[in-house]
């Protein structure tokens, strides 16, 4: 199926690592131009592929925490292209701010780095999406519907992600602006990779990803981000012209299928 992407502009923020760089890939196989926002530089090897898919890029430094820098770069961007046809909101950590030790200045800083962007962004791009007629994908976590205990700013901030997905597609759907969310689980990304690393030597790394991936139904295995990449263009493109306020797990199943059905 042809997404009819080409040439169509996308703001993706957290584009150099991880899901980012997967919705970056997939949208540059479809002959769309993504824009990187993000606080790393393109690494050769990936502007290699990029390269390698004949695409046309960009990549944009700033740390997102940095709230007023972001209205400028989206006038910017599209005073260069004349156009902006979508918007990708993906950066964010894992900062397990606990509710025990946390005080609530490091939960509103958390709060900041993993949510307030994701409002910014749409905030400033809102007259020229509509204009577009273009689409908003947040990228959500599954902590903010099953808790994982030990991180309550950002499952907070992943709350009001889906909060905001529900709200925005409500707000724009008369001027034709689709909002969706993807909801990751387990998805092997640089940030997973750091954190398992927390759970000790290789071995106990290793038992710590296998408990994890054994509880997947479809496969026992993480989501690749390629597999999330490809959801979200198509989420992005005109072929998902009738889908708004939804929320899609590309997750095997881990939320909502039955826990019994992993145990033989
Ligand atoms: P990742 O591997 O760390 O990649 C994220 C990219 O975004 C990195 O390049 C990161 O830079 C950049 N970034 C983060 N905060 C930024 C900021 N304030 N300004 C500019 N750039 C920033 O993370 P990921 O695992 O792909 O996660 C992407 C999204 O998916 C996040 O919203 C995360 O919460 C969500 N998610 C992931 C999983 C999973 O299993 N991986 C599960 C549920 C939800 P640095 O490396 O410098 O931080």
């Amino acid at each position: 199926m042809d997404l009819r992407l080409k040439d169509q502009v996308f703001l993706v923020t957290g584009g150099i690592k991880g899901i980012g760089k997967g919705i970056v890939l997939s949208l540059a196989g479809e002959g769309a131009i993504p824009v990187i926002l993000d606080r790393n530089d393109l690494p050769d090897d990936y502007r290699t592929e990029l390269d390698n898919l004949g695409a046309t890029y960009e990549v944009i430094s700033i740390d997102l925490n940095d709230t007023d820098k972001i209205a400028p770069i989206v006038n910017n961007v599209h005073q260069k292209y004349g156009r902006i046809n979508g918007i990708v909101n993906n950066a964010g950590t894992n900062d397990n701010r606990d509710l025990e030790t946390t005080t609530w200045q490091e939960f509103e800083q958390s709060i900041h780095g993993n949510l307030t962007h994701y409002y910014e962004l749409v905030h400033a791009s809102v007259g020229f999406l509509k204009e577009s007629q273009g689409a908003v994908l947040n990228i959500g976590s599954k902590t903010a519907l099953t808790g994982q205990g030990k991180t309550s700013a950002y499952a907070a901030a992943k709350g009001a992600v889906l909060g905001l997905t529900r709200e925005w597609a409500a707000a724009l759907a008369a001027d034709e602006v689709r909002v969706n969310a993807i909801v990751v689980a387990e998805a092997w990304t640089p940030l997973y990779q750091k954190w398992i690393q927390s759970f000790g030597d290789e071995n106990e790394q290793e038992a710590r990803l296998q408990s994890i991936t054994q509880n997947i139904p479809l496969g026992q295995r993480m989501t690749t981000v390629e597999e999330i990449g490809d959801t979200a263009a198509f989420l992005l493109s005109s072929r998902s012209s009738h889908t708004t306020g939804q929320f899609v797990f590309v997750d095997g199943g881990y939320v909502h299928l039955d826990r019994a059905l992993t145990i033989e």
